[in-house]
């Protein structure tokens, strides 16, 4: 039987796993050996009986007694913190669904891949800010990593195996989100509410937000440069408003192979959970007769300034990922705690990245995780003060 753990259990990527691993049998098709959430533990001892797992674990320490009531006389072992989290990691399973929010997703999937799991990425935050050191884990380790971000499994499944060397440039749709179709100047005082009413897609909240600045497309765009190893210029970004093609590989043919489907993130989570063979999944089929148009159009760098800094970003590479990846959570922090406006969280970021510039040791040599948390760390530390003296100059 195979076994699995799924961290960021409760999330919303945790909870379509969690659909497709009941669908798919439950525990008399798994061994769940881990599940972890943040401080919603009820649904999480939910879930761990459902699968009878070996351990829940919650990074919440205040929420450990309720967690260990709602689990007693199960047999589950329980524990809580990050340090737990990542101790989980370390126990046998031969599938890892990689689906916390943020960079508190990066130790855990890397001691996973230490082990030689195969490791399904939700996480793109751990692939921007440590994808050197992620990426020769897996090779020298014999691990696998399979791509769950939409877009990452769309161009995946086009490439179909091809020598990259064949690909001419990688297309990532967006759908550009809650915010698309609003006039630029109205973008200073966009609420958290109305950011978080995406056309499309039900996800998460920090990553709905990123949708609307696109700052998820800018981490997409790293993502795929670190996953797929091609040049930055290779990678392009088309405005997709119906998302339904997740992603375009040109070859240099000059042919293009689309991924397309429903926006249904259980497709892509499937795709990896039953890579390499593919299995009957409940996601709605395409009328395409029905759909009858696909409109495309090129983003507008004013209105989605993330688009210009991911640039630099993989210009500069070395610890630049880390600090972009870190400075977006602390101004997103500061947006849906009301303290900066929406196109503030762009300025946040850029202003962190120049104050950070010298430390940023340029080029892709594999920098250790210590490098890399201590960047984190930093740029967290600066664009907090940044977003505090932006504070009410909206
Ligand atoms: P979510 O906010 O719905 O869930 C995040 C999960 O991580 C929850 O279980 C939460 O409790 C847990 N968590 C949060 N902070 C934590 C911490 N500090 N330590 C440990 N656990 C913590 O997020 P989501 O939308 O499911 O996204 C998860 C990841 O998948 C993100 O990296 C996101 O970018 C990526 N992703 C999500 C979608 C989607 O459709 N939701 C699509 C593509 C990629
Ligand atoms: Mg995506």
């Amino acid at each position: 039987m195979r076994s699995v753990s799924i961290f960021g259990a409760t999330g919303s990527v945790g909870e379509q796993t969690f659909d497709l691993l009941m669908r798919a049998g439950g525990p008399a098709a798994f061994d769940t050996v881990a599940l972890t959430g943040g401080s919603n533990v009820m649904r999480l001892a939910e879930m761990a009986r459902a699968l009878r797992a070996d351990i829940a674990v919650c990074a919440d320490d205040s929420q450990l007694p309720a967690l260990r009531t709602a689990l007693s006389g199960t047999g589950i072992e329980v524990a809580s913190g990050a340090g737990a989290i990542a101790d989980a990691a370390d126990r046998p399973a031969d599938w890892v669904m990689s689906a916390i929010v943020g960079a508190a997703g990066l130790v855990p999937g890397l001691r996973a891949l230490r082990h030689g799991r195969t490791l399904a990425l939700a996480n793109k935050e751990s692939l921007v800010t440590a994808g050197t050191l992620l990426m020769q884990t897996a090779a020298s380790h014999g691990a696998r990593i399979l791509p769950v971000d939409s877009e990452h499994s769309a161009i995946f499944q086009a490439l179909n195996n091809e020598d990259i060397a064949c690909v001419e440039r990688i297309i990532l749709t967006a759908s550009g989100g809650a915010l698309r179709d609003w006039p630029l100047a109205s973008l200073a005082t966009a609420t958290v509410r109305e950011a978080m009413a995406h056309p499309n897609w039900a996800m998460g909240q920090r990553i709905t937000i990123d949708s609307a600045s696109m700052f998820n497309k800018a981490l997409e765009v790293i993502e795929t440069r670190e996953f797929f190893g091609v040049d930055p210029d290779q990678i392009e970004v088309i405005l997709h408003p119906e998302s339904l093609i997740h992603s375009m590989v040109g070859f240099r043919d000059g042919a293009i192979m689309a991924h397309m489907g429903a926006p249904d993130m259980r497709h892509s989570i499937g795709y990896a959970l039953n890579w390499p063979t593919r299995a009957a999944l409940p996601v709605a089929r395409l009328d395409l007769a029905q759909v009858a148009t696909l409109t495309f159009r090129a983003p507008d760098l004013a209105r989605y300034p993330a688009l210009r800094l991911c640039r630099d970003v993989m210009a500069t590479r070395g610890l630049a990922g880390a600090a972009f990846n870190a400075a977006k959570e602390l101004a997103l922090d500061h947006f849906l705690a009301g303290g900066i406006g929406f196109m503030q969280m762009a300025g946040v970021v850029e202003d962190t990245l120049s104050q950070v510039s010298a430390e940023l040791c340029q080029g892709n040599a594999v920098l250790t995780l210590e490098d890399i948390l201590g960047m984190d760390h930093l740029a967290r530390v600066r664009a907090g003060e940044v977003a505090r003296r932006m504070t009410g100059s909206r």
